[in-house]
């Protein structure tokens, strides 16, 4: 059959709240023109992020019920570990509420004024945590992952040549390597096993640890298997394996690949580093069979992970961002191609030539999107990091606007709306103006600085 369907019925279903087209330019200006600023209700495709609004599987729903609510030693913990350990095979693994948790213990460590921390492209978490603490964080993306046109199959794969040279120049005060699979700040683009297992090679010849930010390497994987040579008869499963039976270490999201609406973890392999991170994790999270998380969350997780590298999943997955992808481009709207594993890229800048990056081209594509079809997406650009540790402001390597395509939540007539919002959009473009922004916090600005139109 041509038609790949999502492969599961609806058991349960949430009612999606419709608004006309005023009412949303008045909420818009009353979030300050900030999407993170609305109220859910008044979205009616909420596209601003994956993280943690996947549905659940009756089975997952099945584990909540199971969960065992135990300060220490919950069998739900148990079958967290082993379902983490069946796919990603350290020896410690200790659960946190969410990724960034499993990030700030991990720099607790590790960061530090001085520091300096290599990765394909940090996340904007990943970034703040290690800012935070007074370290640098420094991206080393291959060329051809900043271009949003080229077709390169592997867009997240580290400059290997240029970590060499990182490695060389900053010495000692380079605690560890990290790469990120799919490299979500640069568009969702994945990363080689090849690239994974070279970038752990590099890291051990010059004796730093090698840490994966894990947060979608379902996703990692089957693109693994779809584009890498010999790869394409393997289980995802055993893909995945290969990728961190490689690194000493990982930060994982449960609320991407975990299948998951809350939870994360901090995987590690040597033992005095676990037991620093558990003392930490026992100041700031909770006891280390559950961390920041409730038993039930556990037992979620640990069905989330069985679901979330079957085939059939994966492929209805990333068929839905290549179709939108497909139709966009031949209206001739610029998108990121290849498409990336969990969300669908538009290149603003390249869009909205009038609008200058210190503008914020893709904040005004993020609300014209809104305004039109009550569509949330986010902006991945100038706004998100232009702000540099100084205090200056830069354009940032690209101005993107990410539809993040939520795990198993939307339909097919979803992603045709989508498309027609586009098509709406498409057609007042040039009359869009950028934006200035007029208040801002002094971290991660993106998630609560105000906007107002400019005229
Ligand atoms: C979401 C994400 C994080 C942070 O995880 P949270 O659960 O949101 O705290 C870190 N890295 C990447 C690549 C992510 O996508």
């Amino acid at each position: 059959m041509k038609t790949i369907i999502e492969p599961f019925r609806i058991k349960s279903v949430e009612p999606i709240h419709m608004t006309t087209r005023e009412e949303r330019r008045e909420k818009l200006k009353a979030a300050n023109y900030n999407l993170f600023a609305l109220p859910s209700e008044d979205v009616i495709i909420d596209l601003l992020t994956d993280s943690g609004t996947g549905a659940m599987s009756s089975e997952q729903w099945a584990g909540i019920m199971r969960g065992d609510e135990s300060y220490a030693g919950s069998p739900s913990f148990l079958r967290f570990e082993a379902a983490v350990k069946h796919l990603m095979p350290f020896e410690h693994v200790i659960p946190t509420h969410q990724g960034r948790a499993a990030e700030a213990i991990l720099f607790s460590l590790l960061g530090g004024t001085g520091k300096n921390i290599p990765s394909n492209t940090h996340f904007d978490t990943t970034r703040g945590n290690i800012e935070a603490g007074g370290a640098r964080a420094h991206d080393l993306v291959i060329e051809e992952g900043k271009d949003p046109t080229c077709l390169h199959p592997f867009k997240g794969n580290m400059n290997l040549q240029k970590l060499e040279e990182f490695l060389v120049e900053h010495g000692d005060s380079v605690p560890c390597v990290m790469i990120t699979i799919t490299n979500n700040a640069g568009g969702g683009q994945p990363v080689s096993l090849e690239n994974i297992q070279a970038v752990s090679k590099i890291a051990a010849l010059h004796g730093k640890p090698f840490i994966i930010d894990g947060c979608r390497f379902a996703e990692n994987a089957f693109f693994i298997k779809q584009r890498e040579d010999g790869q394409a008869e393997r289980a995802i499963e055993d893909i995945v394996r290969d990728c961190f039976s490689c690194a000493d270490g990982m930060t994982m999201s449960a609320k991407k690949d975990g299948f998951a609406n809350i939870g994360g973890w901090l995987a590690l392999n040597d033992p005095d580093m676990a037991e620093l991170a558990r003392a930490k994790l026992i100041q700031t999270e909770g006891f280390p069979t559950y961390g920041g998380l409730a038993g039930r969350d556990l037992e979620a997780i640990a069905q989330g992970l069985k679901e979330i590298v079957d085939d059939d999943y994966l492929r209805y997955r990333i068929r839905t961002n290549e179709y939108i992808i497909e139709r966009l481009d031949q209206m001739g709207i610029p998108v990121v191609k290849p498409a990336g594993g969990h969300a669908v890229f538009i290149d603003a800048r390249a869009w909205l030539k009038h609008i200058p990056p210190m503008e914020y081209p893709g904040q005004a594509v993020a609300a014209a999107l809104y305004e039109i079809g009550g569509i949330r997406s986010c902006e991945i650009g100038t706004v998100m990091f232009g702000r540099q540790p100084d205090g200056s402001e830069v354009p940032a390597a690209m101005d993107l606007v990410r539809l993040a395509i939520p795990r198993r939540t939307y339909t097919q007539s979803h992603a045709d709306y989508i498309v027609e919002a586009f098509e709406e959009v498409l057609s007042i473009k040039d009359s869009l103006t950028g934006y200035r922004i007029v208040k801002e916090p002094k971290l991660m600005r993106h998630f609560t600085c105000h906007f107002e139109p400019l005229k």
